[in-house]
């Protein structure tokens, strides 16, 4: 039951943005639920980037120790060729220079344990799966069905993912996630002994990257994308990857010896394109890959979920009215002011890098190296300005 005065959220996915948004909220004084339908523990997932705009977005809930603690400042980072030679290279230095602060890597596992340590544990729901939401109105709370019960709140935030239930519901003109043509291969791997690696890199071929990504002294996060049909599933994934990345530099045929089978995640790459032009129905905000699944290819997609958060509580509590009935500014309208068009601008910039990096043409290939090659480094940093110059809401 709420505590009296307090407003309530239901929170719907225990991914990222969800733990973001509750943690956001129980901030801000509201009584939060997160129904997550996994059992605990069950999340997957190797690394992630995350970039100073992330990390600025996780200062504003907390979490500054917390992340340090857990995550590791890359030392650095470019573009290769699958020969090794560097088209583009940037330290931190230059990456702190220009936007105050590092791009860090963390074990996703890892992320999702620090927001899930910042709220009360009564919080949060495992093992059951949202099946129906009212998205209420001006008068009437939010409703959501849920192994068999009915839970009213005064707003739900719906984080459940590229495929979201809720957005097919009550955005049902909204098209689904598309495939975008190639998948993504993930893992965790101890760092070879013999493997030099100053900085993160990502080695450009023809329609195929290789990722490398230390995450601390011990451990190297690796991907890997190449264009194929949509669902498409091989007997031997591992053996797959090795081959078609043996010739490339070290130390990548070092690092794919180095991953265990069946620790290898397989995922195809899907886009919400174009995203939402409202990312709030009645009382319920989309947040999160479910409201801008997007390509990888910018490392944003954790961020803009946890910018997402950041704004969606500062917005709502802001305003008085979720709790007594919807007026003409109900916070939820603020939230999609602040948020609709960064994350429909990102997610295009994202799917024209995607475009870049995976074709197959040899002559786009060369020029998008040449280019790369000749873009002196700190204006390569500028490319990112847009993602990463992002700020969190001046706190009421
Ligand atoms: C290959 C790859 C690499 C990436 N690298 C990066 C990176 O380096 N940096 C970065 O910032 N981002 C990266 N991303 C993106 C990032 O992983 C996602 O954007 C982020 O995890 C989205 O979080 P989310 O909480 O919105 O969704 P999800 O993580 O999908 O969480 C949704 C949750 O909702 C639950 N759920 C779904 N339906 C229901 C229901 N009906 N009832 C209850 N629970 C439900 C699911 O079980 C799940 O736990 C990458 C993505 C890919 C594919």
């Amino acid at each position: 039951m709420d505590v009296e005065g307090t407003r309530s959220a239901v929170i719907i996915g225990g991914g990222i943005g969800g733990l973001a948004a509750a943690v956001a909220l129980h901030r801000a004084g509201w009584t939060v639920r997160v129904q997550e339908r996994n059992p605990a523990g069950a999340q997957a997932g190797a690394g992630l980037t995350l970039w100073p705009n992330a990390v600025r977005a996780l200062d504003a809930l907390g979490l500054t120790e917390a992340l340090r603690a857990r995550a590791a400042a890359l030392p650095g980072s470019g573009v290769r060729r699958p020969d090794g030679r560097w088209l583009s290279r940037t330290s931190a230095d230059q990456v702190i220079s220009r936007h105050g602060s590092p791009q860090v890597a963390i074990v996703r596992a890892d992320l999702i344990d620090l927001l899930a340590s910042a709220l009360p544990p009564e919080c949060l729901r495992f093992g059951d799966e949202v099946t129906g939401v009212d998205p209420g109105d001006a008068d009437r709370r939010a409703t959501i069905h849920c192994g068999g019960r009915r839970i009213r709140a005064d707003l739900v935030v719906a984080a459940d993912g590229v495929h979201s239930r809720v957005r097919r519901a009550l955005w049902p003109h909204q098209p689904a996630a598309r495939y975008c043509g190639y998948v993504a291969w993930r893992a965790l791997v101890p760092r070879p002994a013999a493997a030099v690696i100053a900085s993160a890199s990502e080695t450009w071929g023809r329609a195929e990257r290789f990722g490398i990504v230390p995450v601390g002294d011990d451990l190297v996060y690796v991907y890997a994308t190449a264009n194929a049909p949509a669902g498409q599933i091989n007997q031997d994934e591992l053996t797959d990857l090795r081959t078609r990345f043996r010739r490339w530099h070290d130390p990548i045929p070092a690092l794919l010896d180095a991953i265990t089978p069946g620790e290898l995640l397989r995922h195809d790459v899907l886009a919400l394109r174009p995203t939402p032009k409202r990312l709030h129905h009645g009382r319920v905000a989309l947040l999160g890959d479910a409201a801008h699944a997007m390509e990888p290819n910018l490392g944003q997609g954790a961020g803009l979920a946890i910018e997402d958060a950041v704004v969606l509580a500062h917005a709502v509590s802001g305003s008085a009215s979720l709790a007594t009935g919807f007026d003409q500014d109900n916070g939820l309208d603020r939230y999609d002011r602040a948020r609709a068009g960064r994350v429909a601008r990102l997610t295009r910039q994202s799917h024209l890098l995607g475009r870049l990096t995976q074709t197959r043409s040899a002559t786009v290939t060369a020029l998008r190296d040449a280019t790369a090659r000749l873009v002196p480094d700190r204006f390569a940093l500028r490319g990112f300005d847009a993602a990463a110059g992002w700020h969190p809401p001046a706190h009421r």
